[in-house]
C-alpha cells in the first residue's frame, strides 16, 4: 500500500558537471527498476539540470529546501513557484543540518509545507532526536513536538502527499545507523502523531523514511520493518553503485 521511497540527498556536494556525470552513471543502474520511488536532491545550481536528465525515467528529482513565499525581498532563498517553474515538485524540509546551522525551526518547516502543499508538491519533512534528548528518554517528546508543531492547521485532506523522514541526528554522516528495530519504534512514535494530528487514515498511508548512515550493507534489515517505508541517504547517494546498491536492495 505504501509504495517505498529511495531518496538520496547530496547535501553542499557536486557541481552541475558532477551531478550530470552521476545520473549518467546512476539511470542505467537502475533502469526499469519500479519498486521504489526514486528521488535525488542535488544543490540548487544542479537542480534544473538534473531534472533535465531524468526527465522520462524512473528518477524524479527535488529540492533540499524552499522558502514558503512565492517572491520577495529574501536573499539567498528560492521559492515554490521556481521550483515548479523548472518542473520540481519534491522539497525536503527541516533538515537536521538546516535545523542545526542555520536556525531552521518547526515553526518555519509549517510554513513552508502548507505551501509545499498549496502549490501541489511532495514535502518530505525531516524530524529526529539528538544523542542527548535520546540518552535523557526524550526521544518520543522530540518528536511529537516537531511532527505536530509542523502539521500545525495541516488538514487529513492537505496531508495526502507528505512524507516523513525519521532522521535521528546522532545517526547522520557518524555510520552509527539506528538498529532497525530503534528506527522501527520511532517511525511507530511519528505514526502514532499522525494519526492525532491528521486522523489514522493519513497515519496508515504516509510513507515514514528512515535516515542515518544507511548504506548498500543495512538497508535490507532497515527495509524489513514493516513500520519502515524507505530511506533518505546522505554519504552513500553520492557514488552511483553504491546508491543503486540501496535501491535494489533484496
Ligand atoms: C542525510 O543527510 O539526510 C543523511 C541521512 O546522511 P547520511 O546518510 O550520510 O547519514
Amino acid at each position: 500500500m505504501r509504495k517505498p521511497i529511495i531518496a538520496g540527498n547530496w547535501k553542499m556536494y557536486k557541481t552541475p558537471k558532477e551531478s550530470l556525470a552521476f545520473v549518467s552513471a546512476f539511470l542505467p543502474l537502475v533502469e526499469g527498476h519500479d519498486r521504489d520511488e526514486i528521488l535525488l536532491f542535488p544543490t540548487v545550481t544542479s537542480l534544473a539540470s538534473v531534472m533535465e536528465a531524468v526527465a522520462g525515467t524512473n528518477v524524479r528529482a527535488g529540492a533540499q529546501n524552499m522558502h514558503w513565499l512565492n517572491e520577495g525581498a529574501y536573499t539567498g532563498q528560492t521559492s515554490p513557484t521556481m521550483l515548479l517553474s523548472i518542473g520540481c515538485r519534491h522539497v525536503l524540509l527541516g533538515h537536521s543540518e538546516q535545523r542545526m546551522y542555520f536556525n531552521e525551526t518547526s515553526e518555519r518547516v509549517n510554513l513552508k509545507l502548507k505551501a509545499a502543499i498549496s502549490h501541489g508538491m511532495t514535502p518530505i519533512v525531516c524530524v529526529g532526536e539528538l544523542l542527548a534528548e535520546r540518552e535523557n528518554s526524550q526521544t518520543e517528546e522530540v518528536l511529537r513536538t516537531q511532527v505536530r508543531t509542523a502539521l500545525h492547521n495541516v488538514s487529513a485532506a492537505e496531508a495526502q502527499r507528505l512524507v516523513i523522514a525519521y532522521e535521528p541526528v546522532w545517526a547522520i554522516g557518524t555510520g552509527a545507523t539506528a538498529t532497525p528495530e530503534i528506527a522501527a519504534e520511532a517511525h511507530a512514535m511519528i505514526r502514532h502523531e499522525l494519526a492525532h494530528c491528521c486522523g489514522s487514515q493519513i497515519a496508515q498511508e504516509t510513507r515514514i523514511l528512515y535516515g542515518g548512515s544507511v548504506k548498500p550493507e543495512n538497508i535490507s534489515a532497515l527495509m524489513a520493518q514493516q513500520q519502515i517505508d524507505g530511506a533518505l541517504v546522505g554519504g552513500a547517494s553520492l557514488v552511483p553503485a553504491t546508491f543503486a546498491g540501496i535501491v535494489r536492495y533484496r
